[in-house]
């Protein structure tokens, strides 16, 4: 699909193509609203594929006193675990509790009660300091007590935009990425009227006209125009994890601890079949526009968690796979310390331009359907109300039809494509249902990637279709060649294409997401 084959016309147009855009296009094409959805670079190219991938209700929120986001949260990581395994998984968490630091056993007790409490099941429980060290045999007993344990969920993030996309797309609702909203003018009534649109690679411009906008475009929600009161600022955040490989520091659930320096509470998690460790939380002065970057201070602050954690393993550098950072749209008050400010997200409406932002990759479908809820005056009627959770619903494989994968790669297939997981088991050779390296990635969804999922750029494919860049030393450098095999002829591109886009994908690798 391209930009010059779509219709003038539409409902409602959603700009940004991260979670929130694709839960807005989902939520709205559910009830029958003609929904285009344009994202300016790749979908998840901004900081919804470069979250700490939980589905949380955020149990330090809790500590702030911020009941109703903690609420609310809970309550969609508990949907979402019900509605969409394989996608949003449980995630067992560790507090290892030490005496003389923070957190204390009796704070924690009553925030985990409260926690589960909301949850409406009990996940939590106390471990003896010797049950602690049975589980997570590398870590430091200095000082340990004991610890708590508790659930919470965690997801791919990137995956978790594409699917609700693709989900969307089953209602009708249509997205394309590459496709940067220049401008959205008004008639002289102020009611806005048309959007100016371009792909700067290909040179196409294009006009829309749309009854309402609505504006998802994260830390830069304020370019079409300025946030409504004056008490809010939109505080852009940086937020830096390392990935390390899961053989330096083997981890069978997330550890939530306190930073040795200034207390704050970070974590290690199994992810992918690696660590991921975060994150860090400062003010992002950086272009808002451009690829957010780490500085040396996050990266040895990072370092420095891990290492207090992990005290024997003297984990450097060279040993980190790569580093992502994000930038979290938050709408606060500016004059707190990071952590401290609310993660409660906004909607303005003003002439039939919505904005949305701040928020969770949690509460997504809470962000949709209060930026719907402001769009309605400018919006046709629901015409139907469609079920998010069929379109949303896991496929269905078979260990007859995959004799080669094991139920929980079959469980990741079914959550993360739906019914386009059978689809992909049923055109891969068998070869291709094997997992690529040391991770859980398998070379057909890289295949599935390449056909299905409007790729324009390897960095789209190696970074957010699947996650091998993050996953694999040196961005994944090795197996380039067997991709290029896979991918190449699915992707249509010549050879002088297939060598422009990896010479750009590694020397982006290199600059993004290299350590050191
Ligand atoms: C370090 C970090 C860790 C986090 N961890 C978690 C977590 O574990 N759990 C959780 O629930 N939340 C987490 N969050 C918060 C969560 O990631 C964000 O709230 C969420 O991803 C924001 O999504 P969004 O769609 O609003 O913005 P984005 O994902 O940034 O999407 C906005 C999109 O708009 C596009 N865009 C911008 N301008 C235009 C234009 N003119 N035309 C077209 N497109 C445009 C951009 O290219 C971008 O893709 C974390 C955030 C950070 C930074």
């Amino acid at each position: 699909m391209k930009l010059s084959d779509l219709p003038e016309h539409w409902d409602l147009i959603v700009i940004g193509g991260g979670i929130t855009g694709a839960a807005v296009l989902l939520e709205a094409a559910r009830r029958g609203v003609r929904t285009l959805l344009l994202e300016g670079r790749d979908f998840a190219w901004g900081t919804s594929s470069r979250s700490s991938k939980l589905v949380h209700g955020g149990l330090r929120y809790l500590r702030q006193g911020r009941l109703a986001l903690t609420r609310t949260a809970v309550r969609a990581r508990e949907t979402l675990l019900a509605r969409v395994p394989g996608l949003v998984d449980p995630l067992p968490f560790f507090v290892p509790l030490y005496r003389g630091r923070p957190p204390g056993r009796t704070a924690l007790r009553i925030g985990l009660n409260i926690y589960d409490l909301i949850a409406g099941r009990r996940t939590h429980r106390y471990l003896s300091r010797a049950a602690f060290i049975d589980t997570f045999p590398g870590l430091g007993t200095d000082a340990l007590l004991g610890a708590y344990r508790f659930e919470d969920a965690q997801t791919d993030d990137a995956r978790l935009v594409l699917r609700l996309i693709q989900a969307a797309g089953t209602f009708g609702g249509l997205a394309l990425n590459y496709s940067r909203v220049e401008t959205v003018a008004r008639h002289h009534t102020g009611r806005v009227a048309t959007l100016k649109v371009r792909d700067r690679e290909v040179g196409i411009e294009r006009e829309f006209r749309a009854g309402a906008v609505i504006n998802a475009t994260g830390v830069l929600a304020g370019q079409f125009g300025p946030l409504p009161r004056a008490k809010w600022h939109l505080r852009p955040l940086r937020g830096s994890h390392l990935v390390i490989p899961a053989r330096i520091l083997p981890l069978p659930a997330a550890v939530s601890f306190a930073h040795p320096e200034d207390h704050r509470g970070v974590f290690a998690l199994p992810w992918e079949k690696a660590v991921l460790v975060g994150t860090t939380d400062l003010d992002h002065r950086q272009d808002l526009d451009s690829e957010p970057r780490a500085n040396r201070a996050e990266i040895a602050y990072l370092l420095a968690a891990i290492n207090h954690l992990a005290p024997g393993g003297a984990i450097g550098v060279d040993d980190i796979l790569s580093i992502q950072t994000g930038v979290r749209p938050v709408v606060g008050r500016g004059d707190r310390p990071p952590s401290d400010e609310s993660r409660q997200h906004v909607v303005w409406a003003d002439n039939g331009l919505v904005t949305v932002t701040g928020g969770k990759l949690t509460t997504f479908q809470r962000l949709a359907r209060d930026a719907l809820a402001a769009a309605a005056p400018w919006l046709p009627p629901a015409s139907r109300r469609r079920s998010v959770w069929t379109a949303l619903a896991p496929g269905h494989i078979d260990a007859e039809q995959a004799p080669g994968l094991d139920a929980p790669a079959r469980r990741r297939l079914a959550g993360r494509y739906g019914a386009a997981a059978l689809d992909m088991v049923e055109n891969a050779a068998p070869a291709d249902l094997s997992p690529v390296a040391s991770t859980a990635t398998l070379w057909a969804e890289l295949a599935h990637g390449a056909r299905r999922e409007q790729v324009r750029h390897l960095t789209d494919l190696m970074l957010r279709r699947v996650r091998l860049g993050l996953l694999l030393p040196e961005g994944g450098r090795d197996a380039l060649p067997d991709i290029r095999r896979l991918c190449q002829p699915l992707l249509g591109w010549d050879d002088a294409r297939w060598q422009t886009e990896e010479a750009a994908y590694l020397a982006y690798w290199r600059r993004y997401c290299r350590p050191g």
